[in-house]
């Protein structure tokens, strides 16, 4: 998988990608992420790539401009399954669309700052709008880190465990069971008989169990 970030801070985008999961995966070529400086396509002598609004009020805005040739500089080059819009006002994230989304081949997310981008943008050159949850971030730096991790680790071989990933929260709706590790007792906190009780099946059965009552008590809304 290709995803391509247009940002002014590329910068800000380098560290979530150079560590852990992330970063293993791009180190055996399962997915390549490119940081694309969106200052690099504008045609103004200062690099600007963002200009008062039109009928005024506070806050700049992104022009199409630079955007637009921005991606179709990239659109020349290949095709693209999707052209992603980090918006607050866009769909909200969940694990149904990461799975979706980890499946394409090319994909670019832009990244908005100041007030947004200009409208047109949204209109002609987006493919889909992506928030991240019902509050306002500075940039969609931050929404675009949070997008790419939730698809790069489902990408086949992205995690050394594969099955790991099906077993996450959310994944058939249930979100997943308690977890637990050495020591069996702590402070005299006891690790539930189960899980040391070397029984695959009962603790395959126990852990649906859990699953069930924490989503119940915790979002019976996925249960719907
Ligand atoms: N004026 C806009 C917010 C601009 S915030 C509004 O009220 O809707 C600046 C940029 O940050 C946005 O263009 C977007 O790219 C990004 N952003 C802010 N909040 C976000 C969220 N919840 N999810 C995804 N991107 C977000």
């Amino acid at each position: 998988m290709r995803i391509d970030i247009i940002t002014v801070l590329p910068q800000l985008l380098e560290s979530p990608f150079q560590h852990s999961i992330l970063k293993r995966a791009i180190e055996k070529g399962i997915v390549e992420v490119n940081l694309i400086n969106l200052r690099d396509y504008s045609t103004h002598k200062q690099k600007s790539v963002d200009d008062y609004a039109f009928g005024g009020g506070a806050g700049m805005v992104m022009g199409i401009e630079p955007i637009a040739n921005c991606i179709n500089a990239l659109k020349a080059e290949r095709q693209y399954d999707e052209v992603i819009y980090t918006s607050p006002d866009g769909e909200t994230l969940n694990q149904k669309m990461a799975n979706h989304l980890s499946t394409f081949k090319n994909i670019i997310i832009l990244c908005g700052h100041y007030k947004g981008v200009d409208e047109r943008v949204r209109q002609h050159l987006i493919t889909r709008e992506i928030s991240i949850g019902d509050y306002v971030l500075s940039g969609g730096e931050l929404a675009a880190a949070v997008i790419c991790d939730s698809i790069i680790r489902l990408i086949p071989g992205a995690i050394s465990d594969e099955t790991s990933a099906l077993t996450d929260s959310f994944q058939d709706n249930l979100l997943a069971p308690p977890v637990y590790t050495r020591p069996a007792e702590y402070n005299g906190w006891k690790v539930p008989d189960i899980l040391l009780s070397g029984h695959n099946k009962n603790i395959e059965e126990w852990r649906h169990e859990q699953s069930i009552e924490r989503t119940q008590k915790r979002r019976p809304d996925l249960l719907k």
